[in-house]
């Protein structure tokens, strides 16, 4: 207990793998795995899972579609790869209602990408109590990147990093992992790391 938080800098990512298929550069789902690590291992029964990469993380929704100990968030460009997403998808049987889809058009900008986070999480908050939240951590929403299409910037990952740490301080003791995901301009996935890296790290 050291530690409240940490920032994973895996490649590959992940979010497109389901249990039994890779997919989409993802061989395996790291959040996944933590998700199932942490409640196997009775550390947290309760996980939210918050994807913030340009693309839907179908493998993630699918793993934990029908199950409602894992709430997935995910906001991302739409229509777009791989296809899912939409916001009707809300999950089924016991994972009814604890997934939440939040498609954003071609060109989203920072600000307005931030305030609809910002809703978004205060929408899982009402609806879910998690003991531990993973960010599924992909820069491929940065302006500039060669496969995504949202237009956000380095800083802006200082005010999502800031909201979920706002959300996990309340909710569970600020227990927050954050995944690298996708993030295709080198340069600016590296300074948009450092800006979520040091806001975890603030105190
Ligand atoms: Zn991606």
């Amino acid at each position: 207990r050291q530690l409240r938080n940490a920032f994973v800098a895996t490649r590959p990512p992940g979010h497109h793998a389901s249990s039994n298929h890779a997919m989409g550069f993802c061989p395996v789902n790291h959040v996944a795995i933590a998700a199932r690590f942490l409640q196997e291992s009775g550390l947290a029964p309760r996980v939210a899972i918050v994807d913030w990469d340009v693309h839907h993380g179908n493998g993630t929704q699918d793993i934990f579609y029908q199950d409602g100990s894992v709430y997935y968030l995910s906001l991302h460009q739409y229509p777009f790869y791989p296809g899912t997403g939409a916001a009707q998808e809300r999950g089924a049987g016991e994972g009814e209602g604890t997934t939440l889809n939040v498609p954003l058009p071609a060109g989203t900008g920072g600000p307005e990408y931030v305030d609809l986070f910002a809703e978004a999480i205060g929408r899982v908050d009402a609806e879910f109590a998690p003991d531990f939240v993973l960010v599924s951590a992909g820069y491929d929403t940065l302006a500039g990147d060669p496969l995504g299409g949202l237009r956000l910037e380095p800083s802006d990952f200082t005010a999502l990093t800031g909201i979920v740490r706002g959300w996990a301080d309340r909710a569970c003791d600020g227990r927050v992992v954050a995944v690298l995901e996708g993030g295709y301009h080198p340069e600016r996935t590296g300074q948009a790391a450092v800006a979520t890296i040091l806001a975890l790290a603030e105190s």
